[in-house]
């Protein structure tokens, strides 16, 4: 091992990290706007490198009007465009998003798949989002790992590896039966807000005595 590589979690001190995980926030949800599975899928499609926020302001509108496979078709590509070209790559994601509510519509009957093999075949979905649609809308304990995640694993040493499907085996082994449901939400929020990729919080994170990082940081005075 590297002089400063971090050392990976032991399991009573993963244990714990997620026991205050829930004490803190029992019932951790997705910060993406959604009505229903449909409008699920197009969010995730639609934030691959853009943030929450971003995809939100653009949806508002659009989930007002659009909210199956049926209506984006009647929409259009075009009309897609006009909702969402404040997004990162709207072009390719309009031309995915029309793609796959066709595949929804012809053979799905309208519905989002519950299996990741099928989700997968759509335009768009990849293995992070299929896990995200089955987490959210099926209630199925997977970890769908995102650069948070993937930071969050790394730094602390709850999961070590060199990329995201290696971090997803790691976090499948070592995070407990019982936190997998909402192992996922809590890893992003807390990436998102506290352990943040510039500069982790460390000095007001709850769960600074299991992380294992070797560089903590201290408030500014
Ligand atoms: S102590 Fe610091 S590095 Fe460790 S999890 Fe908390 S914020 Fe992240």
């Amino acid at each position: 091992m590297k002089p400063n590589a971090v050392k990976p979690m032991p399991q009573a001190a993963i244990l714990r990290m997620f026991e205050i995980f829930e004490s803190k926030n029992p019932h951790p949800k997705t910060e993406l706007d959604y009505k229903n599975p449909f409008t699920l899928l197009v969010a995730v499609v639609l934030s691959a490198q853009a943030t929450d926020t971003g995809v939100n302001k653009a949806t508002k509108k659009l989930f007002e009007k659009i909210d199956s496979p049926e209506k984006m078709l009647a929409l259009g590509e075009a009309g897609l465009k006009q909702y969402i070209k404040t997004i990162g790559l709207f072009n390719a994601k309009a031309k995915n998003i029309i793609a796959l509510s066709k595949i929804l519509t012809d053979d799905f009957d309208g519905q989002v798949p519950q299996s990741r093999e099928d989700l997968q075949k759509l335009p768009g979905v990849g293995r992070k989002t299929a896990n995200v649609v089955l987490n959210v809308v099926y209630g199925q304990p997977t970890l769908a790992v995102d650069t948070h995640i993937f930071r969050v694993s790394n730094r602390t040493g709850l999961a070590i590896g060199k990329n995201p499907l290696a971090v997803e085996w790691q976090l499948e082994k070592r995070v407990p039966e019982k936190f997998k449901r909402h192992a996922h939400h809590w890893l992003i929020l807390h990436g998102r807000y506290i352990c943040k990729a510039r500069r982790p919080e460390c000095w007001h994170c709850p769960v600074a005595a299991q992380c294992h990082y070797p560089a903590k940081t201290e408030k500014a005075a």
